[in-house]
C-alpha cells in the first residue's frame, strides 16, 4: 500500500483550486482485501456491463469504504464515464432520475444500483453555482473526469475507487493512509467545504461516531462555531439526516459528539435548552437511555421507528410545558396535547417531521397520563390501544430514567404477563399508583454505555 508524505492537503488544495491533474496512487488487488464475493450480485453485473460497453466502472463511496474496513456496506455505489444516457442505452432495467444532476437507477427487483457520471467543478461554474452571501453550493451538474469527481467527494476515505477492470482501488486522496488512521478527514479547506455544504458537518460525527474514526483537528475546530448554517439546510434533509445519525446503531455515540461540537442545539434547540439548564442528570439519563435501546434493537435486528426516536428526543420540552399548563389548572389529558402540538410545531421549523411520525409521538406522549388510570376497564382498554407497546416501552424508559415510578411501569408488565382472570382482579383493585402522580429522581450519572 502506498503512502502520501505530508503536504499532501496542501498540494491537494492546489490542485482542486489549479484543476490540476493528480497521479493517483493504485492499490492492486493482492494489497488490499476487496473481494467481488462481498459485493453485491447486481452491483458486480452492473460493473462488468459498463466495463464490456467499454466505459470505465467504479465501485466508489461507503461501499468501498466499509468494504476495505471489513463491514458489510450499506449500499454499492458505482461511478463511470458514461453519460446518463449511455448508461440507459446499456441496460434495459434503468431509469434516469434527479433534475439537478442526473443519476441513472438499474433495478433488480427491490434492490436499486446507482450509477452516478464523475462529477467535475469548473472552475466558473464554481462561481456561478455559489450562492454569493453564504458560499452553499447550489447545483453541482458539470460531468468530469475520474479526479474531479474524487476530489468533489467529502472525506478522503469516502473518495476511494474500486476498479472493476483490473480490481485496483485507486486512491487521489490520500484515504488509504486515512481509513489506516481512522481518521477523517475533509478534502480541500473544511470552512469551505462546510459553508458549501452544511451537512457535511453532520456526516462527520456521523462516521465518526459509526466507524469510531477521529475527526481530524482542521475539520473539527470550525464545528461549534459553523453549526448555525445548519439553519439554511431545508428541514426534510436534516430530518433525513437525522434518522441516519440515530438510526445507524450507534446513536449515544453520535449524541455525544452532536453535543460535544454543539450541533445537537441546531436541531433540537428547545431540547438542548432543557439538557444545558438540568438540574437533575434526568433529561439526559432519559435520552440516553432510549438512544441506547434503540442501539440495542438495531443490533438485534428489531424495528425501529423514527415516532419513538423523537418521541423521546422531544419529551423534555413536552414534559416541561405539559407541566407548566397543568400547574395552571388544565387538566393532563389537555395538557400533554397542547404541549406536545406546541413542541412539534416549533421542532418542524429546524428539521421535518412527517406527520405518518408526529401523529404517532403524540399518541406515545397521551398515553403517558392514562398508563395512571388503570382500573376498571380502562386498562383492558389501554392494552387493546394500536400504541400502547411503543407507549409501554417509552413508560419502561422513564421509569428506568427514574422519571416515572416503577410500580407503575412494573404494575403494567405484569399485567402484560397476566391470565385474564388475574388481569381482572388486578384492573378491580384500582392499583398501588393512581392517583396523585408520584416521581422520583435519581441523581446518580447518566446511564453509562451497555448498562442499561
Ligand atoms: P453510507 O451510505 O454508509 O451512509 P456513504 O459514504 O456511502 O455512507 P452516501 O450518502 O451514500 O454516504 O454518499 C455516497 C458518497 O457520495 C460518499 O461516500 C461521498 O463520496 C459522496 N457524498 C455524499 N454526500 C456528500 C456531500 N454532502 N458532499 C460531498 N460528497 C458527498
Ligand atoms: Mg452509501
Amino acid at each position: 500500500m502506498g503512502t502520501f508524505r505530508n503536504g499532501t492537503t496542501r498540494f491537494l488544495k492546489a490542485a482542486i483550486r489549479k484543476k490540476k491533474i493528480v497521479t493517483p496512487n493504485i492499490i492492486p488487488r493482492s494489497e488490499h482485501n476487496i473481494s467481488r464475493a462481498n459485493i453485491s450480485e447486481n452491483a458486480v453485473k452492473v460493473l462488468y456491463r459498463l466495463h464490456n460497453a467499454g466505459y470505465q466502472a467504479h465501485l466508489v463511496g461507503g461501499g468501498v469504504r466499509d468494504l476495505l474496513l471489513g463491514h458489510e456496506p450499506k449500499d454499492f455505489d458505482i461511478a463511470t464515464d458514461a453519460s446518463p444516457e449511455e448508461v440507459k442505452a446499456v441496460f434495459r432495467n434503468c431509469r434516469l432520475i434527479g433534475r439537478r444532476f442526473r443519476l441513472a437507477h438499474v433495478h433488480f427487483g427491490r434492490e436499486i444500483i446507482e450509477v452516478a457520471t464523475f462529477r467535475g467543478m469548473h472552475e466558473d461554474s464554481q462561481l456561478a453555482d455559489r450562492n454569493a452571501d453564504n458560499g452553499m453550493l447550489m447545483r453541482d451538474n458539470v460531468y468530469g473526469t475520474i479526479e474531479e469527481d474524487a476530489l468533489r467527494r467529502d472525506f478522503t476515505v469516502n473518495a476511494l475507487y474500486y476498479n472493476i477492470e483490473d480490481f485496483s482501488v485507486i486512491d487521489y486522496t490520500g484515504g488509504m493512509v486515512d481509513l489506516e488512521k481512522g481518521l477523517l478527514r475533509l478534502l480541500g479547506d473544511p470552512a469551505t467545504r462546510y459553508r458549501e455544504d452544511p451537512v457535511r458537518m453532520l456526516r462527520a460525527v456521523r462516521f465518526a461516531a459509526k466507524l469510531g474514526f477521529r475527526i481530524d483537528r482542521a475539520c473539527e475546530a470550525p464545528l461549534p462555531e459553523m453549526g448555525v448554517l445548519l439553519r439554511s439546510v431545508p428541514a426534510a434533509r436534516l430530518f433525513e439526516e437525522i434518522l441516519k445519525l440515530f438510526m445507524s446503531g450507534t446513536a449515544v455515540q453520535a449524541f455525544e459528539k452532536l453535543r460535544h461540537y454543539n450541533l445537537f442545539s441546531q436541531l433540537f434547540p428547545e431540547t438542548d435548552e432543557c439538557l444545558a439548564h438540568e438540574d437533575h442528570d434526568f433529561p439526559i439519563t432519559f435520552v440516553v437511555r432510549g438512544l441506547h435501546n434503540t442501539d440495542l434493537r438495531i443490533r438485534e435486528g428489531k424495528p425501529v421507528t423514527p415516532a419513538f426516536l423523537f418521541a423521546v428526543l422531544l419529551w423534555e420540552p413536552v414534559r416541561r410545558i405539559t407541566e407548566l399548563l397543568m400547574a395552571s389548572g388544565e387538566p393532563p389529558f389537555l395538557a400533554v396535547q397542547q404541549s406536545g402540538a406546541e413542541v412539534i410545531a416549533r421542532q418542524i421549523m429546524h428539521t421535518s417531521i412527517p406527520r405518518r411520525f408526529s401523529m404517532p409521538m403524540r399518541e406515545i406522549w397521551q398515553l403517558q397520563h392514562r398508563f395512571e388510570q388503570h382500573g376498571g376497564k380502562r386498562a383492558k382498554r389501554l392494552l387493546a390501544h394500536p400504541r400502547f407497546r411503543a407507549a409501554y416501552d417509552f413508560l419502561l424508559l422513564r421509569a428506568e430514567a427514574g422519571e416515572a415510578d416503577n410500580d407503575l411501569a412494573k404494575w403494567w408488565t405484569d399485567m402484560q404477563e397476566a391470565k385474564p382472570e388475574v388481569r381482572s382482579r388486578m384492573t378491580d383493585k384500582e392499583g398501588p399508583v393512581t392517583g396523585a402522580r408520584r416521581r422520583r429522581r435519581r441523581r446518580s450519572k447518566p446511564a453509562e454505555r451497555g448498562d442499561v
